[in-house]
């Protein structure tokens, strides 16, 4: 018998991603930390989006997903992405 989730631990892929994540929600170029949604929502210009990802698949015999979540930095245009990593 094998635990495949518990309750109580993030699973693989979630510590795959959290760890893939670690300090993107910074501008590596101007130092931005601000949520760009609720910047909209104060009516300012500027903040980080995150949320979109890009996704592929590696391997041959066993097929493995990838992914990379994308963030772009509305105060000074810079787009950046995290460390690729295995989603499922
Ligand atoms: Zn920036």
């Amino acid at each position: 018998m094998r635990i495949t989730k518990d309750p109580n631990k993030p699973d693989v892929f979630e510590t795959n991603m959290m760890t893939a994540n670690i300090g993107c929600n910074r501008c590596p170029n101007c130092g931005e930390t601000r949520d760009h949604f609720k910047c909209l929502a104060n009516g300012e210009s500027g903040g980080i989006s995150g949320g979109i990802y890009r996704s592929w698949t590696e391997g041959f015999f066993r097929m493995k997903s990838m992914r990379a979540d994308c963030y772009k930095c509305y105060t000074c245009g810079t787009e950046w992405e995290s460390e690729p990593y295995q989603w499922c």
